[in-house]
């Protein structure tokens, strides 16, 4: 049985102080629902610089921290990257890979999608790849072709080991950040699609364990119905999951709906 994934991504928000704040209060709620953390795994994408700060409160409590990027290089002379070994070496668990605001805004490609996994992998950092069809793509009906083409792109010369550890974010490129939210139907059918996918491309021990998490305007009004599909493992939260009250909510949401 897969746990649910509550995952919140901050973007480019929050001070230092903002973020000290956030992270302290959610780690103690988390502290206080413990005993649910087995059924529940919490998330939380700050950007790069608060890593340190993220990591360190959540050392001692069942909050996993990562980072929004990665470079797809190793190392050397790429001004203002960061590499999968340094977030290694600062003990970042998870990174995301092919957000559509990367792909959009820094012209990420399948290709370097694949070479960020393989530097993550290599580095024992679990990969959260994000796919999803933009609005005029759905429109075309080619919403199935892109998810397609986008996770053979991104598992290209990808095998699987015991402790190869990859989670997968369905994220409708019009339903990120702007209020739209998949119906369950829409998401559970192209989740159900990505999962077919990664059983014919691996097997099915494989595809039942991997995580795949919807993404696109998720709050707490709308996540219930959502977790409650098949195939939807968890929400990955953009917007909703910077303000503690809400993230807590959706948490709840989660740990009710395993009861
Ligand atoms: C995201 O950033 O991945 C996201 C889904 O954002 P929002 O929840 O704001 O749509």
């Amino acid at each position: 049985m897969r746990r649910y994934v509550i995952a919140g991504n901050w973007k480019m928000n929050k001070t230092f102080t903002e973020a000290d704040d956030f992270i302290s209060d959610i780690s103690e709620f988390i502290d206080d629902n413990e005993e649910f953390m087995d059924d529940v795994e919490v998330l939380i994408f700050p950007p790069s610089l608060y890593l340190e700060l993220a990591t360190d409160y959540t050392d001692s409590t069942e909050i996993f921290i990562g980072a929004q990027d990665v470079s797809s290089h190793e190392s050397g002379a790429y001004t203002g990257e960061i590499s999968a070994e340094m977030l290694n070496s600062m003990e970042t668990l998870f990174c995301l890979v092919g957000h559509s605001e990367r792909r959009k805004y820094h012209y990420e490609t399948d290709e370097m999608v694949n070479a960020k996994v393989k530097q993550l992998l290599k580095n024992s950092i679990s990969p959260i790849i994000c796919i999803g069809e933009t609005e005029k793509e759905r429109a075309e009906n080619k919403t199935d072709e892109v998810i397609l083409k986008q996770l053979k792109g991104a598992f290209e010369g990808i095998d699987f080991d015991e402790d190869t550890d990859i989670y997968l974010a369905y994220e409708p490129v019009w339903a990120i950040g702007t209020g739209k939210t998949a119906t369950p139907q829409m998401a559970q059918e192209v989740h159900a699609l990505i999962r077919k996918w990664i059983k014919e491309r691996f097997n099915e021990k494989i595809s039942n364990d991997m995580p795949i998490l919807y993404g696109g305007s998720v709050k707490p009004e709308n996540i219930k119905i959502l977790l409650e599909q098949e195939d939807i493992d968890g929400a990955l939260i953009g917007g909703a999951s910077l303000i503690t009250e809400k993230f807590k909510a959706m948490i709840t949401t989660a740990i009710e709906l395993k009861k």
